[in-house]
């Protein structure tokens, strides 16, 4: 039998606060949460851990990595790198939905397939978005439907962009049938067939898709809008999609400029919704890992492209308990079991029995990152990688 990792007595937020506990897997499974397991008597290969000091959370799951790389909206030269294993390890993220943006030409759908192959081999757990920002939407085997019965990785389809000048402009009947494909597509192979919305800062902000919604069987939640956190007016008016049933979405990524310039922190974002009756459960994060971040001067004219990163998830995380005091709790639940939950992944984002050996260990206090668990198989201990991908 392989070896039993069992942490001992550690502070666990599953993601709820659940006092001290002992923690109990193998392989990828939680086998035992409890009290005080005596193992070491039975004759098991066990790795003990010393958990007294630190606090134990779900691996955090985030809904949105360009992990092929994405941007080029500044020409060739603009183009982001690939995201590497390490990225996603060294923030706390063990799963990962990876998409498409703007360029759906020389960022292809069997790259991205075969990047989230390959980030799975190297430990992760990944899915893919179809689609792209481009409508009607390239898809992998003739259609969203399609593609989601027949591609295991597929549970979705995006990032579908409205209110932006790199939209598409889907009319409202495109989004509707994008919507229904997911749909029907997600009810017949048991996933979210959610659909994933880049958000731009056109005045529109979600008005398509509140119109989408209006007259027919659809519901707001079949739409998972991101990058909401981008003004204070497109904020409000997540709230508003909130309180009637969706879920909204705040990225991590920025730059000192666009936070100078309107954009809210997703942990203050988080921090609001919060404190404006929005449901926890309606709210996530996620980092939008090397998406372009441009870069202007004070004239506007673009100075370069900074590049998103998954670590960004990993610090509006602390970020949000330390400076807008949200509890651990909720705001380990927006970057792990609300995620799970939009996404269809009822084995992900949480700490419980017989669910996957995902999870995280974080010193008390400063919410530095001690060890990270991914499928049982630990990518990071004392803060270090000790798994790498494989070009790292
Ligand atoms: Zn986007």
């Amino acid at each position: 039998m392989p070896a039993l990792t069992h942490i001992r007595q550690v502070e666990l937020f599953a993601p709820e606060p659940m006092g001290v506990c002992d923690i109990v897997f193998c392989q990828n499974r939680i086998l035992a949460i409890g009290h005080d397991f005596q193992l070491q008597s039975t004759g098991l290969d066990v790795h003990c851990i010393d958990g007294r000091g630190l606090i134990a959370t779900p691996g955090l799951v985030d809904s949105l990595v360009h992990i092929i790389g994405g941007g080029g909206e500044g020409g060739f030269a603009t183009r982001t790198p690939e995201m590497q294993l390490t990225e996603a390890s060294l923030a706390g993220v063990t799963s990962l939905v990876g998409a498409l943006g703007t360029d759906s030409v020389t960022r292809t759908l069997p790259a991205l397939l075969a990047k989230a192959h390959a980030l799975e081999l190297e430990g992760l757990s990944t899915y893919c978005y179809t689609g792209s920002y481009q409508v009607p939407c390239k898809t992998l085997t003739g259609g969203i439907t399609d593609d989601l019965l027949l591609l295991d990785k597929v549970i979705g389809v995006g990032e579908i962009a409205i209110s932006d000048h790199r939209s598409s402009q889907p009319t409202l009947a495109q989004l509707r049938t994008i919507a229904a494909s997911a749909r029907v597509g997600g009810m017949l192979s048991g996933k979210a067939g959610i659909v994933s919305v880049h958000v731009g800062s056109g005045e529109r902000m979600l008005q398509p898709l509140f119109d989408a919604v209006d007259g027919t069987e659809l519901s707001l939640a079949q739409f998972y809008p991101t990058h909401l956190n981008r003004n204070l007016r497109l904020l409000q008016e997540a709230f508003r999609f909130a309180h009637q049933g969706g879920t909204i979405d705040f990225t991590c990524s920025t730059t000192a400029y666009d936070l100078a310039h309107g954009e809210i922190a997703a942990a203050e974002a988080l921090a609001r919704a919060l404190h404006d009756g929005v449901p926890e459960q309606a709210c996530t994060l996620s980092s939008d890992g090397n998406a372009s971040l441009p870069i202007f001067n004070a004239e506007g004219a673009l100075l370069g492209l900074e590049v998103g990163r998954v670590h960004s998830l990993l610090q509006s995380v602390r970020q949000a308990v330390h400076e807008y005091q949200v509890p651990l709790s909720q705001v380990v639940q927006a970057a792990s079991s609300n995620p799970a939950r939009v996404l269809g992944l009822p084995h992900k984002g949480q700490l419980r029995l017989g669910l996957d050996a995902d999870l995280v260990l974080f010193q008390q206090g400063d919410l530095q990152l001690e060890a990270v668990f991914a499928k049982g198989r630990c990518l990071v201990e004392k803060g270090l990688p000790v798994v790498k991908g494989t070009f790292e």
